[in-house]
């Protein structure tokens, strides 16, 4: 059975004092019974560790794709295990679009994950002009070829796949159920074919873009759709639980 699961992705927002706010609120409106994970800016992790209920896991948005050395301002993925942190968000578009990571970095940054026993929420999607050419699926083929089909099938249980098209994100405007549905089953038959069954129907794809109280439900009553991953409906405490909880 694979597992579903609502990450909330602060994103560059909030300061000390509002994520632990944050976190509290998470805490109680969510309770102890319902499992999540939240993507925190780095400099909140160990703060939000100290806070957060057993199952409000604490993950990072990005992770360089080197041990340690010398790479003035960036953070290893040694740094975070030595955290206690086991989740990452790597390739979101954000980093692909305005920092210009491509499928070979994201690629590196995930083998570094895993083998310093990260799990990677590997993020892929789409921007609007490859949808509007109806080049979304083989766009969408070429991230995922490139940076795990040399993974072995042991790395994949320990992946995440998260499709968020790019003109879905924060945009307001989320991809219909039957839009994302029809990716996320596209994704599972290439890991399929290029893994095998049990590969694909173990492994977890979240869809983000969007994802709000109102449209969460719908989202999830897809077959092949295990969860979300939330930006902007992750800021808000009661939003965040209401999706954990259309998940259930
Ligand atoms: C995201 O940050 O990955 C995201 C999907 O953002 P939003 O929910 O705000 O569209």
């Amino acid at each position: 059975m694979r597992k579903k699961i609502v990450v909330g992705n602060w994103k560059m927002n909030t300061n000390l004092e509002l994520a632990l706010n944050l976190v509290f609120d998470i805490n109680e409106l969510k309770g102890r019974e319902l499992e999540s994970i939240i993507l925190v800016p780095f400099t909140h992790i160990k703060v939000v560790q100290d806070i957060a209920c057993p199952n409000l896991k604490i993950g990072a948005q990005n992770v360089s794709q080197y041990n340690c050395g010398a790479y003035t301002g960036e953070i290893s993925s040694t740094m975070l295990e030595s955290m206690g942190v086991r989740y990452v968000a790597i390739g979101h578009s954000e980093r692909r679009e305005i920092f210009k990571e491509d499928n070979e970095t994201i690629k590196q940054k995930v083998v570094t994950a895993l083998e310093n026993n990260l799990k990677p929420i590997f993020c892929c999607g789409e921007p609007l002009q490859e949808r509007k050419n109806n080049n979304y699926l083989p766009f969408v083929k070429n991230q995922i070829k490139t940076a795990l089909f040399d993974l072995s099938k042991e790395d994949m249980r320990n992946i995440f796949i998260a499709y968020e098209p790019i003109w879905a994100i924060g945009t307001g405007e989320t991809a219909s159920a039957e839009q994302a549905q029809e990716v996320h089953l596209f994704i599972r038959n290439l890991l399929k074919e290029k893994f095998d069954t049990e590969t694909a129907n173990n492994i977890t794809i979240l869809y983000g873009g969007s994802v709000k109280p109102n449209n969460a439900k719908e989202l999830f009553s897809k077959k092949d759709i295990d969860g979300a991953l939330v930006g902007g409906a992750s800021l808000d405490a009661k939003s965040f639980v209401d999706i954990i909880k259309a998940n259930v």
